[in-house]
């Protein structure tokens, strides 16, 4: 079983000037590359979970055994989210759909939300990922992860997620997260994230 770095769908500079071509590049090309190998070397040596996909594998990672069970959770989580948020970006998207007004419903308006969201971006300590999440009720939460562990694993449905490791921002913004926060506002995939959201609900 191997699972392939997933093309990008857009060239390294489709982001600029909010998120650099080389920072892209590096994201991809080596961080994402090095997930995915290590995910696919960890799952070697277990046939028996051959046929299920990635997402399944890593969302119950507590379960696996010891020899694996870490490397799954990080690795495997890296391999998902990474491919995860490659989707989610595109510049000159416009915030509409059934996900907009569920957010204007939940957050009170889109600059609320864009409020709170870039706080919690802000507030994760280390590395980590911070995520618009649909939960088993249906409805829109914020949610945090450290370092590569997914929502996934909470039971919650991914609909839109930053990555706040500082290989995604460091080259262009060095120590300015705020900074790389504020932009990246700027490259959100308006039409994949109402996908997300749609799908979740069904
Ligand atoms: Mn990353």
């Amino acid at each position: 079983m191997t699972f392939k770095l997933p093309a990008l769908g857009y060239e390294y500079n489709a982001l600029e000037p909010f998120i650099d071509a080389r920072t892209m590049e590096l994201h991809h090309s080596k961080h994402h590359k090095t997930y995915t190998d290590k995910f696919n070397l960890a799952l070697e040596t277990h046939p028996k979970l051959q046929g299920k996909s990635a997402e399944e594998i890593v969302a119950n990672w507590e379960k696996l055994s010891d020899d694996i069970k870490q490397a799954v959770r990080n690795s495997g989580g890296g391999y998902i989210n990474h491919s995860f948020f490659w989707q989610i970006l595109k510049k000159n998207t416009v915030f509409k759909g059934e996900v907009a007004e569920a957010i204007k419903k939940k957050f009170g308006s889109f600059e609320e939300f864009k409020k709170k969201f870039s706080d919690e971006a802000m507030s994760l300590f280390g590395s980590g990922w911070t995520w618009l999440v649909v939960n088993k009720k249906g409805e829109l939460e914020i949610v945090k992860t450290q370092n590569q562990d997914t929502p996934l694993s909470m039971g919650l449905s991914p609909v839109l997620t930053i990555d706040v490791w500082e290989h995604a921002y460091y080259l262009k913004y060095q120590n300015r997260r705020a900074d790389y926060v504020e932009a990246f506002f700027n490259v959100i995939n308006w039409v994949k994230v109402n996908e997300h959201f749609v799908n979740s609900r069904k």
